[in-house]
């Protein structure tokens, strides 16, 4: 058994002050729905833990002008359901609420969300190689059980999936994530969070060490308003992406004026398509501009034996989601 420390704190300031107090050994605790069975697992060894759950970060406020803005410790589960989320977003409250099960996203956050680690079992088995987990100890999950893994962004060192949902739908609003750290405040666009596996799987995100993520902006759209999330999956709830859709499309009588299109469960990041979205731009607003965006979306995906299915299931949900917001634009869905 390892002993852990918690150490509560009541400002960003403290919170700041009080990791940077522990350097290499200290994580921050929100909901823990994540971090604690990655303790479990023995693939995290924090050996402090900084609970934030204090700081008054847990605000959903529209802003002037149509935007929102989210505070990183929200729940998922009020998010998803507020007011304003809904009505702006849809498909925000639709990825936030397909997510894992009612009593996770209670206690799950939104910052949480965004820095939620890989599910591949391989990762999590401590007795399996994982280059992620373990740099240069190998890839389990290329010649293994790799049904459920990404077939876009893979690298040779690791194909890992990102796990979210709100990622894709956040992806696909240009959304930018607040942090805090020793050094002051930043901003940096969702698209840029996640780093791609590359030959360095271990390193997964753009955030500093000692940084917090305070917040998430998402800008005004006010076209995002008929948006949808479609989430395809094993079963009807608990359960991972095998493939997502977040689209949202401006029409302009048949045609399409602009596209959002990102997809979940297919990328080793949140996967925004500017292929697709390129594709669709200026076309007919009809199946076969769809299928066109769909095939663009997916001409990249390098998948693997055990995953090849993901490929047309990929392009079937993109189509399907392309097409009910064009049908509810019309007022026909
Ligand atoms: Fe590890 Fe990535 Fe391979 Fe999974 S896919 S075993 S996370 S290196």
């Amino acid at each position: 058994m390892r002993p852990i420390r918690h150490l509560a704190v009541e400002s960003e300031e403290a919170a700041l002050a009080t990791l940077a107090g522990h350097p290499g050994d200290a994580a921050w605790l929100a909901g823990g729905t994540n971090l604690l069975d990655m303790l479990k697992l023995d693939v995290e060894t924090a050996a402090v833990l900084v609970d934030i759950n204090a700081l008054p970060l847990r605000g959903v406020e529209e802003l002037d002008g149509g935007g929102l803005r989210i505070g990183a410790l929200a729940r998922i589960s009020d998010a998803g359901h507020h007011p304003g989320v809904r009505a702006r977003y849809p498909m925000l409250s639709e990825a936030l609420l397909s997510g894992a099960s009612v009593q996770l996203r209670n206690m799950a956050t939104v910052g949480g969300n965004l820095m939620q680690r890989t599910r591949c079992s391989y990762f999590r088995d401590t007795a399996m190689a994982c280059n992620r987990r373990e740099p240069g100890s190998g890839c389990g999950a290329r010649d293994g059980h790799h049904r459920g893994h990404a077939i876009l962004g893979t690298s040779p060192a690791c194909i890992a999936v990102h796990p979210s949902d709100l990622c894709v739908a956040l992806a696909a609003l240009d959304a930018t994530v607040s942090v805090r750290g020793p050094g002051g405040g930043r901003s940096i666009p969702l698209t840029e969070l996640h780093l791609l596996p590359g030959d360095h799987p271990e390193r997964e995100s753009t955030l500093a060490r000692g940084e917090l993520i305070t917040a998430v902006e998402i800008p005004p759209l006010p076209w995002a308003a008929g948006s949808h999330y479609l989430k395809v999956r094993d079963r009807a709830s608990y359960a991972f992406a095998l493939v997502a859709a977040a689209v949202a499309l401006d029409l302009d009588g048949g045609a399409v004026r602009d596209a959002r299109v990102a997809l979940g469960g297919v990328g080793t990041v949140p996967w925004r398509s500017p292929e697709a979205e390129a594709a669709l731009r200026g076309r007919p607003a009809d199946r076969e501009t769809f299928a066109t965006a769909a095939a663009a979306a997916l001409q990249a995906a390098a998948p693997l034996p055990g995953n090849v299915f993901k490929v047309e299931l990929a392009r079937r949900v993109l189509v399907r989601c392309l097409g009910t917001v064009a049908g509810a634009a019309r007022g026909g869905a």
